[in-house]
């Protein structure tokens, strides 16, 4: 094995190197300038941080944001790695006192920021003279260039880098650079005929979704109610949208809190603290909030309001699934939110950002609207080939039927043609209804097309006029009011009946719910047990507590879910967990195994690590289907007439867990609701849900008291979804 992917294993605990940091790192150690193009969460960190352990000396790590560098230089002392930083926020004694660490020699790390370069005239580099170095690093290496979207004149001073150290190799990294910004950051830095490495933008664990922007809150509360262990943030556009969600939230008995810029900051750091230490669940937020958010066990990231284009939304949902497990992107998106941000893009007396400000917004209403692929749109978006299919967009997950729309498509056309060509899609639309607005002239009520379009609703026509202009049979301007027009298309439909066929959606999918979420989540081969998970996470969060660091610091999501499935029985066995090193082996070891084995004796269950395989590439999932995998097992020892506890006990699950599968089946109409509970306790049920407006099961439970439980409400929930979509009631 060669020395540096036994470092990985070593220190790191993976077993794999993933994307391009393979390459990277062989790069470095043979002293090369490297350029590492790389999407969030990729993993760039570790491009630099093990050639530093490879390597003699000590790694130079320019990084512009102080609370990431804490983060990192904690994740590496938590794996025995010796690291320390240096910042404008520490006490000069403190500096000092890292200084002579560094010139002692005694770092394998050191991250400093970007205004110790400029600071006492450059005092910093002059000291690195006496410094043996084996590396720098220049993270966000975007912020040298004036061309990316976060220039720092701090950075300029990395320009002479290079002359004074020529035999040192640079490696530049960032998440976001085109073509232009790339070669730049190339020529500030200076590097010497550099490997540049582009790692793929697609974020295969995040699923993306678009839904119809009604109901957010409901919806909002539905889905946090159906994932309950999942932590996120939503994003709004306004400060005041935040904090009234965040209240409504609470009201809702849902831990949240809002962040926004005009806060204090005191309060801002607090709040995000709460947030990175899992003891806020949600998080509603401005765009403020989220530079320098590491925290790897975001598994959603909501939209409330639409962001101002492509970059933003891509970057912000990024902030999901940093631990690689499956996340959920939710755009909810209303053609009102484009007029609203048009209004904000156009720039008095700047007409060239206008312009580009509007073309970028037309492009993020493009990706909500179009029916494609949404990953396919946003890897094409950056400049990457992708075929589509992802099967994790709601686009792919949906049901389609195609129709000939040609007499519709006519008639919209024509009220095209007969409004001269000067009205954007409302007003076409209200005037296809025959709608009665005070914008309907008597002219125009007179016209024979006015009213044709009534057989259809608002959302129907404001389908047809997407499809038709992503067709190319419609042409919209590009102004602050969009106008439609007609084209050489539009006429050989209107006018020379040529056929329109389009797709509808019969069954639009929308965020996954629980139980789907629970099989992706386990690993492949294995189910992960509830009960020990959560238990886990207790014990991280204590450690966490006492380390005064994040939990996410001290071990991912993931890990613990494979120590929840593999049940490790041993030291021996731990070294097989993905995220276990030798370093955390004997520092947690004795913490976590004693759970392990008492969850192990109590259940009468046995270590399943020779289950494991060695692999632990993450390769994108498929969507799970309710009748594979861990659902289909239990449904079958069901129908082998075993009791929920019996299966529970069976599968080493919690019997929540067992529950929840066999509600699921329930709401498809394999499993009768009265061979679960008392029939007679339905009715009262469906009764109180139906009087909320949001389908709360904790609200619901709290009305009906506690001669009702959780898993009966469930089930008769599921029991009436099921008569509903039979059509047996409405
Ligand atoms: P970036 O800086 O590119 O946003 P990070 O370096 O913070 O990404 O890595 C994101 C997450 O992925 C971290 O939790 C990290 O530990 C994990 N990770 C990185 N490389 C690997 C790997 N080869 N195997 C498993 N996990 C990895
Ligand atoms: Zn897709």
């Amino acid at each position: 094995m060669n020395s540096h992917l036994q470092i990985l294993q070593q220190y790191f605990g993976y077993d794999n190197f993933r994307l391009e940091q393979a390459n990277a790192v062989e790069n470095v150690i043979s002293k090369k300038d490297t350029f590492v193009l790389m999407p969030t969460g990729g993993g760039k960190s570790l491009c630099y941080q093990v050639p530093a352990l490879v390597l003699e000396g000590t790694a130079i790590v320019i990084s512009p944001l102080i609370a990431l560098m804490k983060d990192q230089v904690d994740a590496l002392r938590v794996n025995g790695i010796s690291a320390s930083y240096i910042n404008s926020s520490m006490s000069s004694f403190e500096q000092n006192e890292t200084l002579t660490q560094l010139k002692n020699g005694q770092l394998k790390l050191l991250y400093v920021a970007p205004e110790k370069l400029s600071a006492d005239n450059g005092a910093f580099l002059k000291l690195l003279n006496d410094v043996n170095i084996s590396l720098f690093a220049v993270d966000e290496a975007h912020c040298v260039s004036h061309w990316g979207h976060d220039f720092r004149p701090d950075y300029l001073y990395l320009n002479g880098l290079k002359n004074q150290f020529p035999d040192i190799p640079i490696i530049a990294l960032t998440a976001s650079a085109d073509e232009i910004t790339r070669k730049d950051i190339i020529k500030q830095l200076n590097l010497q005929n550099p490997l540049v490495l582009v790692s793929s933008f697609n974020r295969a664990n995040i699923k993306y979704f678009v839904q119809p922007k009604k109901s957010v809150l409901q919806n909002i509360i539905q889905y946090l109610n159906e994932h309950p262990d999942d932590s996120g943030i939503i994003y709004c556009l306004s400060r005041k949208g935040t904090e009234e969600m965040s209240n409504n939230l609470r009201e809702n008995g849902i831990n949240s809190a809002f962040y926004h810029a005009g806060i204090s900051s005191a309060e801002r750091a607090k709040v995000q603290e709460d947030f990175l230490k899992d003891k806020t669940r949600v998080m509603v937020a401005t765009i403020a909030f989220g530079m320098g958010i590491d925290k790897s066990n975001v598994r959603f990231v909501m939209h409330a309001d639409l962001p101002k284009n492509i970059e933003s939304y891509y970057q912000e949902t990024g902030r999901a699934g940093r631990d690689g497990l499956p996340s959920e992107a939710i755009l909810f998106y209303s053609n009102a939110d484009v007029i609203k941000l048009k209004r904000f893009a156009m720039i008095e007396g700047n007409e060239e950002q206008s312009e580009l400000m509007l073309r970028k917004l037309k492009q993020m209403s493009d990706f909500a609207e179009m029916q494609k692929c949404r990953r396919q749109y946003l890897m094409e978006y950056f400049g990457e080939k992708h075929e589509g299919n992802c099967n994790s967009c709601d686009y792919c997950l949906s049901d389609f039927e195609t129709f000939d729309a040609t007499v519709d498509a006519q008639k919209l056309l024509s009220a095209v043609y007969r409004l001269k060509e000067r009205y954007g899609k409302t007003l076409i639309i209200d005037f296809l209804q025959g709608s009665q607005s005070v914008k309907i002239t008597d002219y125009m009520r007179s016209l024979p097309t006015y009213g044709v379009g009534n057989n259809q609703d608002k959302n129907y026509w404001q389908n047809l006029i997407t499809q038709l202009l992503i067709k190319g049979i419609l042409a919209e301007s590009n102004e602050e009011f969009s106008v439609l027009k007609l084209n050489d298309e539009s006429k050989s439909v209107a006018f020379k009946d040529k056929k329109v066929i389009f797709e509808k959606v019969k069954e639009r999918a929308k965020a996954v719910t629980v139980a789907e979420i629970e099989t992706d989540y386990s690993s492949p081969d294995i189910d992960a047990n509830e009960e020990l998970f959560a238990e886990l996470k207790t014990l991280r969060r204590e450690i966490a507590e006492r380390e005064n660091v994040p939990p996410y610091v001290i071990f991912s999501d993931a890990t613990l879910m494979e120590l929840s499935a593999y049940l490790p029985n041993s030291k021996e066995e731990l070294s097989q967990i993905s995220g276990f090193g030798a370093f955390k082996i004997e520092k947690y070891g004795e913490i976590f195994l004693p759970a392990i084995l008492e969850f192990c004796r109590k259940n009468s269950v046995k270590s399943k690590i020779s289950g494991k395989k060695p692999k632990k590439v993450r390769e994108p999932k498929k969507a799970a289907k309710s009748t594979s995998g861990t659902f289909a097992t239990t449904f079958e020892l069901y129908k082998q007439n075993h009791s929920v506890e019996e299966i529970a006990r069976l599968r080493s699950l919690s019997t929540t867990t067992i529950q929840n599968h066999l509600s699921r089946f329930v709401e498809s109409g394999e499993i009768e609701a009265s061979t679960l509970m008392n029939i007679d306790k339905i009715a009262p049920i469906i009764e109180i849900a139906k009087s909320q407006t949001i389908q709360s099961l904790k609200v619901i439970k709290e009305q009906l008291g506690d001669d009702f439980s959780y898993f009966e409400i469930h089930v008769a929930i599921a029991y009436h979804k099921w008569l509903q979509k039979s059509n047996i009631i409405f």
